[in-house]
């Protein structure tokens, strides 16, 4: 079987299970000050430096939870609450489901910072919003914009964004999910005032994440109790997740040449469906993920797509997978302009530390007998 579903979920690195076997060992709480819990402790705090590292942080700026949703969350209901609500959320048309959720759930109005039809957001349009900001009337803007979308790849202009909404007083959250491990994460270049990060799209497990913070940036914790992680995530840590999340992003980190390598295998494999299929890739005139590829071919519906390249050996999926499985319409896709007629083809395969470019042309050719087939059958 060839995966093509990283954005999803990325099979776990070597380093990774090696650090969380070791962790699973030593059966030990981080906080208890005997020997144990000191060995625990200093897991945890490897960990810490490890992450931090991946984004060119310090390690104590970073916050571990148990993934990217949670880190999400913390950071719009944690600023959000230590505002008093004296804020507004501008939250682009292209977030996933946990920030565009979170936000609406917050304690505070929210506005939708628009995007071009290339996929980025539109910034003389945020320009504008923010000109004439108004302090008194709608509090601080706070912008939550993600560095890399889940379903294209695009990557978003996050460091210029971020002067446009400090120049009016605001505050950035960026989720990180889908960039780190992909592409660079520097925090001092990005200009965010809070990151989201998860393990499991990197290489490490599912069920651990992280926040960074900028030193002073407001949040008040959600999680209340025996005042872990700088008493803003209490609950005892997931020692062998953030463990694997450590190895994992220490071990991604080292390998960004391959990253130039898998956009290469990915154009070529573009270049092909485009050329024999006529395919539409979108985002593809901007910056993506190097290991990201979104296309489709009008009337040929995702889930047939999915369900054929399933059987034809290549796991991957159709716009966003969600966790009911369910095909919903792409509202990245609907916010790029994209007709639903054809945002309903749009198939995202996605690859990563273990891809080969065997697996890239193997997933063209599967995809285009599949396309033949489907052809063949409907001109029968
Ligand atoms: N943000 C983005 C862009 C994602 O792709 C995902 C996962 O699909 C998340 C956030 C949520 O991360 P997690 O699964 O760790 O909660």
């Amino acid at each position: 079987m060839i995966y093509a579903d990283y954005n999803a979920t990325a099979p776990l690195r070597p380093e990774a299970h090696t650090a969380m076997m070791a962790a699973l060992d030593i059966g030990a709480n981080p906080s208890s000050v005997h020997g144990p819990g000191r060995a625990a402790r200093k897991v945890l705090e490897t960990a810490r430096s490890q992450v931090a590292a991946a984004i060119g942080g310090i390690a104590q700026d970073v916050i571990f939870t148990s993934g990217g949703t949670e880190a999400i969350a913390l950071a719009i209901h944690g600023s959000v609450r230590k505002l008093d609500g004296d804020c507004t959320l501008l939250v682009s048309a292209i977030e996933h489901e946990a920030s565009a959720k979170n936000a609406g759930f917050a304690n505070a109005p929210v506005e939708t910072a628009y995007v071009n039809t290339n996929g980025q957001l539109d910034l003389d349009q945020l320009q504008q919003r923010l000109r004439n900001w108004d302090l008194t009337a709608s509090g601080t803007p706070i912008l939550v914009l993600m560095m890399a979308n889940n379903e294209t790849g695009v990557i978003q202009p996050v460091a210029e964004a971020a002067a446009i909404v400090h120049e009016a007083g605001g505050l950035v959250i960026c989720d990180a999910v889908q960039a780190l491990g992909k592409i660079q994460v520097n925090v001092s270049l990005l200009g965010a005032d809070y990151v989201a990060l998860s393990a499991h799209k990197t290489g490490g497990p599912q069920g651990a994440g992280a926040l960074w913070l900028r030193a002073g940036a407001p949040l008040m914790a959600g999680l209340l109790g025996g005042g872990q992680e700088r008493s803003l995530r209490s609950g005892t840590e997931n020692l062998s997740g953030i463990a694997g999340f450590g190895a994992a992003a220490e071990a991604a980190n080292r390998n960004y040449m391959f990253m130039d390598k898998l956009a290469e295998w990915r154009d070529a494999m573009e270049a092909e469906l485009k050329s024999v299929a006529g395919v539409t890739i979108f985002g593809e005139s901007v910056a993506r993920l190097p290991n990201t590829s979104n296309f489709a071919a009008e009337g040929f519906r995702a889930e047939t797509q999915v369900m054929a390249m399933d059987l034809a050996g290549v796991a991957v999926s159709s716009g966003s997978a969600c966790s009911s499985g369910k095909v919903k319409r792409s509202l990245v896709l609907a916010a790029m302009g994209v007709p639903d007629s054809l945002a309903e083809c749009a198939i995202r395969t996605s690859y990563g530390w273990k891809s080969s470019e065997e697996d890239f042309r193997r997933t063209a050719a599967a995809w285009l007998e599949v396309a033949d087939r489907r052809r063949m059958k409907e001109t029968a």
